[in-house]
């Protein structure tokens, strides 16, 4: 049997699964734990689907996401900053150790990626008080740089870790391997954040040629991410935390029945989920 006691699976990965489904489709396969999305979160009830993770006894490694905060005009930046104390309450609820942060990229119209990325620390500096408050840490979750206009303009592993050390405690690094594969500070970024400031670690793959840039990502070993080399630094430098892989994948994954997805995921994943090898001295 593998050690899934680790791994979770996050809901993005079965598209088609309300909460329910993919409580149950988890947690009968032998999967640990459940990366919960808002909207499927919303649709159960929060206080309801708070109740079927604990029920399924599942862990949660984190709440996706962040609502985005690229808006210039005042009211619908204090609103969006509104919209996020309420997923950090309910990160809280369903007992997620954090809330990934996808902020946006640019506003409307606008040409000023510096001050894009200056309104986005300014609301998470907002956020930290209530973040600290309710327990649950900001996850900084660099996103790959094609994403920077439209998606977060948090893009490489350097500028996150920088700031969550600027932000203190309350935040923390999300670290995914489909959006940081390629960046040279990434494996040297991890070791520098140390395991107490990675919450979790997404696991996903980059295939060649990638068709889709938001919804082609592979399923673990179909592409070029060198897992093993990740796995064998993270056991390196202590850490203990989940693993969680993250699909969106139209043209395949989301195009199969969900038992499978999950089957195939806990067989591929397994090699790198299982607890730390400590290093003997
Ligand atoms: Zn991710």
């Amino acid at each position: 049997m593998p050690d899934l006691r680790r791994f979770a699976i996050n809901q993005i990965t079965t598209r088609d699964w309300t909460l329910e489904q993919a409580v149950d489709g988890y947690a009968r396969q032998g999967v640990a734990g459940i990366g919960v999305w808002m909207d499927y979160l919303d649709a159960a009830g929060v206080g309801r689907g708070a109740r079927l993770i604990r029920d399924a006894g599942l862990f949660v490694p984190c709440l996706c996401t962040s609502a985005w905060v690229n808006i210039a005009d005042k009211a619908g930046f204090a609103a969006a900053l509104a919209e996020n104390r309420r997923r950090l309450d309910a990160a809280a609820e369903i007992g997620a150790p954090c809330l990934v942060v996808v902020p946006g990229g640019l506003a409307t119209g606008e040409k000023d990626l510096a001050a894009a990325r200056s309104r986005v620390i300014g609301a998470l500096e907002e956020l930290l008080p209530h973040a600290r408050q309710v327990g649950v840490k900001l996850g900084l979750e660099p996103l790959h740089p094609m994403y920077a206009a439209d998606r977060s303009c948090l893009n490489s592993f350097a500028h996150c870790l920088d700031l969550c050390r600027s932000l203190g405690d309350g935040a923390g690094i999300v670290a995914d391997t489909y959006h940081c594969w390629w960046d040279a500070g990434f494996l040297p970024g991890l070791r520098q954040a140390g395991p107490e400031n990675i919450l979790t670690f997404h696991l996903c793959d980059w295939l060649v040629p990638t068709r889709d840039l938001y919804h082609d990502r592979g399923m673990i070993g179909d592409g070029v991410v060198d897992f093993a080399g990740c796995k064998a630094l993270l056991d390196e430098i202590g850490y203990d935390g989940p693993f969680e892989i993250e699909l969106f994948s139209k043209f395949d994954w989301w195009l199969r029945d969900g038992n499978e997805t999950v089957a195939v995921s806990v067989e591929r994943c397994a090699p790198f989920v299982r607890e730390r090898q400590k290093v003997p001295c």
